[in-house]
């Protein structure tokens, strides 16, 4: 059934619920819900009820192949999925990030799902929401402001003004903060020094905020961030600068998850959203635990690939968290197949079965991935209306044939109320059950350089990595800092297993060259740069931002 209305408009003619009504059918009880209006709410884990203490739920993350720039529809499967989940009965919880403000005046669109497949308020979500991104990049300046005055008014920690990595931060895409001078205009001014921008969903404190367990752990982790280094090289940390109680002072109500729904009435917590190629790019781990907590499904998704955000929720999230997910939703679409069988990028609405057939490669290794890492793979079909027959025909005779199981969905088209998501559902519940063998890719004992080299030949398909002469120096700092057994967070593109956005389908015999590494010892994690990953985007030449509008009710058009 195809849809003539917008996200906007479908969203605006849904009915809400009181969020009140969703977290009691939920089982939250009234004393842990912090109402933000009518419906959004956060949600206070530490007074949940006492029989709701241990984390129980199954996970189920969704993931997808390499997409298209428009998006595969992870956002709006895990919604479906959901929603389809609990209409079948099981006490279902979906769990996701909250969209940054930069791509959505950009082009990405928002990240509330789509079609009848949304939660809501999506136009709330969308913009400032409870605050969360406000709370972080405040948090995160805050240490910026700190670390400058700290030098300016005699800096007793010897902090080199030219190695000081960490950046103040703006939830926009402006390509003009990248590289900029601060401190200018004579000595009451400042100390002049190099700095940047990055856009907020890529600090890291941030990345921080969504891997704490809870806000003594999250200031614990804020206390280690490395943010520059002495004069002689020694790292100097927001604990050695005191800056860590602000900071998390600053955070203490962003940390407690938001809670929204879906049309369906579906609860939903979407919190957290680190970038997924240069960050985890998974929402919160209180929210998916208390997720668990609540529900027996928790059904969350990852940024991009398999390649980058199951990778990364497996081996950092998941990990870290301690918990093991029990399935993998691969979601495909027809375009992105017949993109990575060479099809370009105007003419994928056009029906081509053997272009699709080509670009089934992608998905196979993407499939293949989840394998790795014990977990049972699932692959959604995106249905969309271009779809022809004998191209949805193909995709599931070419899973059966790889004795994978699929489904085609149509929860863009149909949402919860409709059939569009039980036959994945059923299939979803199904391999939830089946025996689980969960492990990550990789032993944190290993040296850096093989943690790297085990990623890109295991999951991308490489043949080598080749380290540029400030990664190498790199890691021969981070071994003698100490910082050895942190897992790798990989910075790469997401168009392409390799490190070129341009090499599409499932290219072998390659090789990933890692410019330079990043350690973020809040995190927890050692990004390893490769190609040319930005953290902070630019507009592209028509901003969607042109197309929004506000009329004087304050009603919003132009947001999808
Ligand atoms: P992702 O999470 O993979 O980035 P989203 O779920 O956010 O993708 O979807 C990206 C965009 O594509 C949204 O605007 C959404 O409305 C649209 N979309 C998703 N699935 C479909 C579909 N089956 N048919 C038409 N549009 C879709």
């Amino acid at each position: 059934a195809a849809s003539p209305l917008t996200d906007l408009e479908i969203a605006r003619r849904a009915t809400l619920r009181p969020i009140m009504d969703i977290a009691l059918a939920a089982g939250i009880r009234h004393e842990a819900v912090e109402l933000y209006g009518n419906y959004k709410a956060k949600i206070d884990p530490a007074k949940l009820a006492e029989d709701q203490a241990e984390p129980r739920g199954r996970v189920v993350l969704v993931s997808a192949m390499s997409p298209t720039p428009a998006g595969e529809g992870k956002s709006t499967v895990t919604v479906g999925l959901g929603d389809a989940l609990a209409k079948a009965g099981h006490k279902t919880m979906i769990a996701l990030r909250e969209p940054s403000l930069g791509p959505i005046l950009g082009m990405k669109g928002g990240a509330t799902g789509g079609g009848y497949s949304q939660v809501l308020p999506m136009d709330d979500i969308n913009l400032h929401f409870t605050g969360d991104f406000h709370a972080i990049t405040s948090a995160n300046n805050a240490l910026m402001a700190l670390v400058d005055n700290h030098i300016y008014q005699g800096n007793a920690l010897g902090i080199d003004p030219r190695r000081i990595p960490f950046k103040r931060v703006v939830d926009m895409n402006d390509r003009t903060l990248r590289q900029i001078v601060v401190g200018l205009g004579g000595p009451s001014q400042g100390v002049p020094r190099e700095d940047g921008f990055d856009i907020t969903v890529a600090s890291e404190v941030m990345a921080v905020f969504c891997l704490s367990t809870d806000l003594k752990d999250l200031k614990r982790r804020l206390a280690r961030i490395t943010f520059g280094y002495t004069y002689d090289k020694k790292p100097v940390t927001v604990g050695d600068l005191g800056a860590e109680g602000a900071m998390a002072m600053l955070l203490k109500d962003a940390v407690k998850p938001n809670l929204v729904q879906t049309i369906a009435g579906t609860p939903a917590l979407v919190h957290g959203g680190p970038f997924a190629n240069i960050a985890h790019g998974c929402n919160s781990v209180i929210a998916t635990q208390t997720a668990r907590r609540l529900a027996d499904i928790v059904v969350t998704e990852a940024g991009f690939g398999s390649d980058l955000g199951a990778e990364k929720f497996m081996d950092i999230k998941a990990r870290a968290a301690g918990f093991a997910p029990s399935a993998i939703v691969v979601v495909a679409t027809v375009r992105a197949l017949k993109m990575h069988g060479g099809v370009a990028k105007e003419n994928l609405s056009t029906p081509d079965t053997a272009a699709l057939q080509e670009g089934l490669v992608n998905l196979e290794r993407h499939v293949d991935n989840a394998a790795k890492f014990g977990v049972t793979p699932v692959v959604a079909i995106n249905k969309f209306t271009t779809d022809s027959q004998a191209e949805l025909d193909a995709i599931l005779q070419w899973c059966r044939r790889k004795g994978v199981e699929a489904a085609v969905a149509d929860v863009w088209g149909e949402g919860g109320g409709g059939t569009g998501g039980d036959e994945l559902a059923a299939k979803v519940a199904r391999a939830v059950e089946a025996p689980q063998n969960f492990s990550p890719l990789y032993d944190l004992d290993l040296a850096v350089e093989k943690k790297i080299e085990t990623i890109a030949q295991q999951i991308y398909g490489a043949d080598h990595v080749e380290f540029a002469i400030p990664a190498k120096r790199r890691l021969a700092e981070i071994e003698a800092n100490g910082w050895g057994r942190l897992p790798v967070c990989m910075a790469k593109t997401q168009y392409s297993f390799t490190d070129d956005p341009t090499r599409l389908g499932a290219p072998s015999g390659f090789t990933i060259t890692v410019r330079d590494l990043i350690p973020k010892t809040g995190a927890g994690f050692i990004v390893a740069l490769t190609g040319a990953v930005m953290t902070m985007p630019g507009l592209p030449p028509q901003p969607a931002a042109m197309r929004m509008d506000v009329n004087d009710d304050g009603e919003i058009t132009g947001l999808f």
